[in-house]
């Protein structure tokens, strides 16, 4: 039997932590006598810099529980650093682990089929949500867009898949030979290989609480998505402007052949919107490049991603 470790990020999520570590304790007994995974699979909260009773409520269920590990960080790292620093120390501590938001929005009772995908051979598999109607309008049309727009910049990403997946413990210690400070998860692991499987369920509300992803941090996401696994955004300027090139070429032959037949235009305007195009057509450009000079800058400060000042192990 495999030991299992379920990684939860949690940031102020005070409201619903006891309601979360109770459903995740009976599901892992469940499984358990059921002798489905080895007894001393655990559940490791990462406590993500929270400002609220989120690290208290964690303490305590630790006592309670020896099922129970957490992991305290010293900032608030965002969640795919928070769930970075919850993997890699799960990962000589388990067969294979199981990453899962704290609010329960992902349906825990496929949590099996994934198990059995994991002892059919599978080293990832994916939980894809084929239902999202309890997300708000906005999220879903923002989230599909957010797709659109990646397979068209050429990331390999999973639709409708967030963070809610298995991965054995070699493909986690793959993963941490990744050393890139912008994290974008859903694309890495796509990119890694391995044998991969899905399993599909419905995406939940939130149990409570509210959502910890603001509009602001959900656009770092996308960004830091595009600009860490594709240069295709300069491609595309780079084809731009040689289009434009081209035209203004042809504008030019244009005006010296008006000029020798006698027909030469007033055109006032047509010059203005032009200028004011290219100039704004230059700016935007500068700026995309300058993301990924931005980008290259944080990496090569090879900063730490998170700093784990607490760590409740049971031994
Ligand atoms: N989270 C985190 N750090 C952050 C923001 C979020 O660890 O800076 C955690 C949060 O506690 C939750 C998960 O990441 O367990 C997903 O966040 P949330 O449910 O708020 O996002 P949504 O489901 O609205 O996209
Ligand atoms: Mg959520």
């Amino acid at each position: 039997m495999y030991k299992l470790a379920i990684v939860v990020p949690c940031y102020n999520e005070e409201a619903i932590l006891k309601q979360t570590t109770e459903v995740l304790l009976n599901l892992l007994e469940e499984l358990i006598d059921r002798a489905k995974i080895n007894p001393d699979s655990y559940i490791l909260f990462v406590n993500d810099g929270s400002r609220d009773d989120t690290w208290d409520i964690l303490c305590r269920e630790h006592d309670l529980s020896k099922n129970i590990n957490a992991i305290s960080l010293a900032a608030n790292v965002g969640h795919q650093n928070a769930l970075l620093a919850g993997l890699e120390s799960v990962m000589d501590d388990c067969d294979f682990a199981i990453s899962l938001d704290a609010d329960l929005q992902d349906d825990i009772s496929v949590i099996e089929e994934m198990i059995d995908k994991y002892n059919a051979g599978a080293d990832i598999v994916y939980g894809v949500r084929n239902d999202r109607q309890t997300d708000s309008f906005f999220k879903r049309s923002s989230a599909k867009l957010f797709y659109k727009f990646m397979s068209a910049m050429g990331v390999k990403t999973i639709e409708n898949h967030a963070d809610f997946r298995l991965m054995s413990a070699r493909v986690l210690k793959q993963l941490s030979q990744y050393n890139e400070r912008n994290l974008f998860l859903r694309g890495i692991i796509p990119s890694m290989g391995y044998k991969t499987d899905r399993v599909y369920y419905s995406r939940k509300k939130r149990t409570g609480g509210k959502s910890k992803y603001s509009l602001g941090k959900m656009i770092k996401l996308a960004g830091n998505g595009i600009t860490s696994f594709t240069i295709r955004p300069i491609t595309l300027i780079t084809a731009l402007g040689f289009i434009i090139m081209l035209l203004a070429l042809a504008a030019f032959l244009y005006t010296l052949i008006s000029y020798f037949t006698g027909n030469t235009e007033p055109g006032w305007s047509s010059l203005m919107i032009s200028i004011w195009f290219l100039g704004g057509v230059q700016l935007f450009s500068i700026g995309i490049v300058g993301q990924y000079v931005g980008k290259a800058y944080f990496e090569a400060k090879q900063r730490p991603r998170y700093d784990i000042i607490e760590n409740l192990k049971h031994k």
